[in-house]
């Protein structure tokens, strides 16, 4: 028996064709080149079903009703197929890699996130590869983990950012090694991947409530001011982008005073770096230090797009401020690493 993918097209360049505006979406157009690939149909391949939504997205316009539908669509065919593709644009790509894991609990089947920087149209195009390889470790890697393939790396998902505007290597997982490497054979290296769930526990999808999270980067003079307005109700959570391992302006007093006097309230402040590789340590400079006193956490090796999605989940299951604070220091999907 063939195996059997399905694939959540969202939109994105991949099946974009060209206006006199730019590229856009177009309803039909991926369908049509597809079915121009002989390639699709070589024996060696799964069947796949294409799925495509009503409202074609540049992934610049996804909101979180919109990681809803996509966990949503999964979880209603679940049962009847081996693996998942998302095609979705790569501007956002690592958002919804990282929301996913947290999304579906209890998932034990790949759901492999891809897109292209080429549509599939044009002739030089990396859509090609990513789709059709993509496809492969869809149907039979068995991995039961949220990925994100592109430019012949497999990456988890929640530890994946976008690192280039134009190149075919657009992404990267600065902390975690590659979960596999497409070469002249697509390597899997299986002691990094999750253990699967236990088959008793059913997949169920966790919607997230009105996003009360945000994220902002320090910068040298960012006014007390403006950060006291970004902490104001309703916000409940923050991921704070600082400096090196997690420092920032200890000598204004006033910044300072703000951000206790937010965690005081209750809301949950987290230190990610702004660094593309490396962990927050707070203790290892005054400057990180007055950050933990006023109550911030740390956010360890996590990027921002995994930090926010993590904070999105916790808030949205109920969890209080304390309890919030509690999950944030334990890995939940592999999204972080703990120091030893
Ligand atoms: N703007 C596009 C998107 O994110 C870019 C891409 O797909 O590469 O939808």
């Amino acid at each position: 028996m063939k195996k059997q993918v399905y694939i959540a097209y969202t939109g994105g360049t991949i099946g974009m064709s060209k206006t006199p505006d730019g590229y856009a979406p177009a309803p039909g157009y991926l369908k049509t080149q597809m079915s121009l690939m002989p390639e699709l149909r070589d024996a060696a391949m799964p069947d796949y079903t294409l799925h495509k939504y009503d409202v074609l997205l540049d992934s610049s316009n996804m909101m979180p009703d919109d990681w809803f539908r996509i966990a949503r669509d999964i979880a209603d065919n679940y049962e009847k197929y081996d693996g998942f593709i998302v095609l979705h644009g790569t501007d956002t790509m690592a958002y919804t890699a990282s929301v996913l894991p947290f999304m579906l609990r209890g998932l034990g089947k790949p759901v492999i996130i891809t897109g292209s920087q080429i549509p599939l149209c044009e002739i030089r195009n990396d859509a090609r590869e990513n789709l059709i390889t993509g496809l492969i470790i869809a149907a039979n890697s068995k991995i039961p983990e949220v990925c994100l393939y592109f430019g012949n790396k497999l990456l988890r998902g929640c530890r994946s950012v976008k690192v280039s505007a134009d190149g075919f290597d657009a992404f990267a997982s600065p902390n975690f090694p590659a979960l596999g490497v497409a070469g002249v054979g697509i390597d899997i290296n299986r002691d990094l991947i999750l253990p699967p769930p236990p088959e008793t526990v059913p997949l169920t999808v966790q919607q997230f409530n009105e996003p009360t999270v945000g994220t902002l980067r320090l910068f040298p003079g960012i006014s007390s001011l403006v950060v006291s307005n970004m902490l104001q109700p309703p916000l409940r959570g923050l991921v704070l982008g600082t400096y090196g391992v997690g420092n920032g302006p200890d000598q204004d007093r006033h910044l300072i005073a703000v951000l206790k006097e937010a965690t005081d309230r209750g809301v949950v402040i987290v230190n990610c770096t702004q660094c593309l590789e490396g962990s927050v340590s707070m203790g290892d400079y005054v400057a990180g230090s007055v950050l933990a006193r006023a109550g911030v956490i740390s956010g360890f090796d996590m990027t921002i797009e995994a930090a926010l999605a993590k904070l999105f989940y916790l808030f949205s299951t109920g969890y209080s401020s304390e309890e919030v604070k509690k999950e944030m220091q334990k890995s939940l999907c592999g999204e972080l690493t703990l120091p030893i």
